[in-house]
């Protein structure tokens, strides 16, 4: 089809699993014509969550019905919680009922994160896997989440605990669905921003440090989106590079798992994280000095805290899914725009945190 001009596409290059991610204001509008390239007769299941249905659900069986599409939805209730399996095993049962969804149906996960690790996941197990589309609603899935095919759900014991790689055949990015997002969880969004900068583009950081959170946001996701993109090319299993994308998120999780998941969300969690990152790599000399209070800056600059204590971290850090028997592969930065990866033992990570 042709684009309306101001849609940039990315692709992620992956042989026979590449795929592409449009970006652009107003092409929510065109989701109809853009899904109809992958939709096809074994249903079309769109999965999204209250506030995303009421807000955007009119808007979407609008652009749907204009491209001839009709579609049956699955609506969850908001937060982290639905992430589980009960929820998850609903799904299934409504793929099932009247053989809604076919081998060569399509899931549409319509929403933040939340809506994307659950639908992926659904889309990644159902048959062994049919395709999916990701519409990202919340400024963190549009940088980070919807991207790669990354999918999960959690568990009793932790987050994201069972999940699948399965990528998506299209994300389809609106930048002007953010502007209906809380406050509190577009900050946290920039958080994943910053991370891109610190780790990958002293440019972007540099844009951020100038504009704060008015930096346009077409440009900012459209840079996040081709780092990661790159990453995922590079790295599709996470097995090397693609672990710099955790930058400030073994300290993040184990910042959001000491509090019981209720004090900080994400965002806020990981950028403390990434401050407390920063300063442990120029304890070890890993980073040059002055990047931590340059980062620490930046975030609050963006509206975020830095500060968090270290106490009891590193048991939570032990039981993180990417801890090692022992100790823990952390990513720091050299400096603003380039990150390494850093093995350390957790007798050395505890010396160097309270050192
Ligand atoms: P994340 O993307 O950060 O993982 P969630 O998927 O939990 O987070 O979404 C965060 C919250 O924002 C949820 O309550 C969700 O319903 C809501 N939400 C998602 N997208 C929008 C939007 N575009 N406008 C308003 N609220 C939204
Ligand atoms: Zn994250």
């Amino acid at each position: 089809m042709s684009d309306v001009a101001d849609n940039r596409i990315l692709t992620v290059g992956l042989g026979d699993r590449s795929y592409d991610i449009v970006i652009g204001e107003g092409s929510f509008a065109e989701a109809g014509a853009r899904l109809r390239d992958f939709a096809r007769d074994g249903g079309l299941c769109v999965v999204s969550d209250e506030n995303v249905r009421d807000i955007y659900g009119g808007a979407l069986t609008e652009t749907l019905g204009r491209a001839g599409l009709r579609y049956d939805s699955f609506v969850i209730p908001p937060g982290e919680g639905s992430k589980n399996i009960s929820l998850l095993s609903g799904i299934y049962d409504w793929f099932g009922e009247g053989g809604r969804l076919k081998r060569d149906g399509l899931v549409v996960a319509f929403g933040g994160g939340v809506v994307g690790d659950l639908a992926g996941f659904a889309a990644a197990t159902w048959m062994r896997g049919v395709s999916y589309v990701q519409i990202p609603t919340t400024l963190l899935a549009m940088v980070d989440s919807s991207v790669g095919g990354k999918t999960a759900i959690d568990t009793k014991r932790g987050k994201n605990l069972v999940g699948a790689f399965h990528q998506p055949s299209l994300v389809l990015i609106d930048p002007t669905l953010t502007e209906t997002l809380p406050e509190r969880e577009l900050r946290a969004g920039f958080a994943e921003v910053a991370k891109y900068g610190a780790i990958a583009s002293e440019g972007l950081f540099g844009r951020l440090e100038r504009n704060g959170r008015a930096t346009g946001l077409s440009d900012v996701i459209h840079e996040c989106c081709s780092i990661k993109a790159k990453l995922v090319e590079e790295d599709e299993f996470d097995a090397g590079r693609r672990a710099i994308l955790n930058f400030g998120h073994t300290f993040g999780h184990a910042i959001e798992s000491k509090y019981g998941f209720a004090k900080y969300n994400h965002g806020e969690a990981i950028s403390a994280g990434m401050s407390m990152a920063a300063a442990v790599g120029e304890r070890l000399g890993v980073t040059d000095k002055g990047t931590a209070a340059r980062l620490d800056a930046l975030l609050s600059r963006l509206g975020l805290s830095s500060r968090e204590s270290a106490d009891g971290l590193v048991a939570h850090m032990r039981s993180d899914k990417k801890a090692l028997a022992d100790g823990v592969n952390l990513i720091l930065l050299k400096r603003v725009g380039e990150a390494v990866v850093h093995r350390m033992s957790w007798d050395e990570l505890e010396e160097t945190l309270h050192g």
